[in-house]
């Protein structure tokens, strides 16, 4: 099962839909553009069913196999990235200010392809669930999909994932099993005080100084309290004052950032150390802390036996299959592992600048390689039983 020839052939078609795909991003939710073409293509497909609307604009379309067998789920997500860009391509962003940076675009290429030729072949026993998501990027639109019964509805068994990654050789793989992926969670710190005149401190209850402290304090999380063998980032990433003038001292700041940890021990912790600094660093300064902590994606884990199995068709694909490095960014089919035994994998973007930066495109010639790994999920766990 190396690159099917067909992926082959179907190279300049799909890459012309990813290509289209790129030059009308849609951010979080508001893929209906997209999740439109991706339900029109399916029907003309001759998917057996095709719903669109589940987990507001996420779309499900099943291929049935030659006989009875279990329901698998494969899934790409949709959506575009808030980014202006910068990569001077002909196929570059029609919509200032959103773009595919992240490869979504090809994501829903390749699984689109693997669906026409899973549907014209049909050489499996059981049911194709293919599973298309907006929202991937921070709004949880898996999340939405699992929470509107997709599981239920389709009766999923499993679930794979594939997500394009620069760095890695391209059309190669790497996968890793157990947490994978990191839970994602965020806090926004308003640091209450006196404000005043900047010439009167003594006047006032600074909150700038309070903030300042605050932020080398919360350094100590990652360094003083978390198990050095455990994985853990804490990243303040805005601290905004009230007051926009040189000679003001404003009466409150706020502090936002984000913690990924890897398991559940650090990422309790985190948390009721960020609240205790918190509080604490205030009340030195005779402030107030309110602290809003949001816990958003959980951490990604990949089920042993289904990775191997991920592993074992991507050495098939492309001959050999590296371990990937774990990951401290999120990823929301973290939602979907939750529910159902599952993996996800990494397919080599080759060396391009990297997701999320305004010169990133996804490189089609990933296709093929890409598209065979779909096809050869199915073919190999749902194989047609003898006779
Ligand atoms: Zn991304
Ligand atoms: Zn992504």
């Amino acid at each position: 099962m190396p690159i099917k020839n067909r992926f082959a052939e179907l190279l300049p078609e799909i890459t012309a839909w990813r290509r289209d795909l790129h030059e009308h991003p849609e951010i979080l939710f508001e893929t209906h553009r997209t999740a439109g073409i991706v339900a029109e293509k399916l029907r003309a497909f001759g998917c057996d069913e095709v719903v669109e609307g589940i987990g507001r604009t996420g779309v499900v379309g099943l291929i049935r196999g030659q006989g009875a067998g279990p329901v698998i789920g494969l899934r790409a997500d949709m959506d575009a990235l808030p980014i202006l860009e910068a990569t001077g391509l002909d196929h570059a962003s029609k919509t200032a200010g959103a773009m595919h940076a992240c490869g979504h675009d090809g994501h829903t290429a390749m699984l689109l392809g693997a669906a026409k030729y899973l549907a014209e072949t049909r050489n499996f026993d059981g049911t194709v669930a293919l599973i298309f998501q907006p929202a991937e990027e921070g709004g949880g639109g898996g999340r939405e999909m699992v929470a509107d019964g997709m599981m239920e509805r389709f009766a999923i068994e499993e679930v794979y994932g594939m997500h394009n990654w620069p760095g890695i050789p391209l059309g190669q793989f790497a996968i890793r099993p157990g947490p994978f992926f990191a839970a994602t969670d965020q806090f926004r710190i308003t640091l209450a005080g006196k404000g005043g005149h900047a010439a009167k401190p003594h006047e006032t209850c600074d909150p700038t100084v309070m903030g300042a402290q605050l932020v080398l304090a919360l350094q100590t999380v990652v360094s003083r309290n978390c198990d050095p063998v455990e994985q853990m980032v804490v990243s303040v990433t805005s601290f905004e004052t009230a007051s926009t003038a040189y000679n003001v001292i404003p009466p409150s700041v706020t502090l936002k950032g984000t913690v990924r940890t890897l398991k559940d021990a650090p990422r309790d912790l985190a948390e009721e150390r960020i609240r205790e600094i918190a509080a604490g660093i205030a009340a030195t300064f005779g402030g107030t802390a309110g602290i809003e902590y949001e816990r958003n994606y959980p951490v990604m884990v990949n089920t042993a036996e289904e990775t191997d199995f991920a592993a074992e068709v991507a050495r098939k694909v492309a001959g050999d299959c590296a371990e990937a490095p774990l990951i401290m960014g999120g990823e929301d089919f973290a939602y979907l592992l939750q529910e159902r035994p599952g993996a996800y994998i990494l397919v080599g973007n080759g060396d391009s600048a990297p997701v999320h930066h305004p010169e990133y495109d996804f490189n089609d010639e990933a296709i093929p390689a890409g598209c065979s790994w779909w096809a050869g999920i199915v073919e190999a766990r749902l194989g047609r039983s003898p006779g």
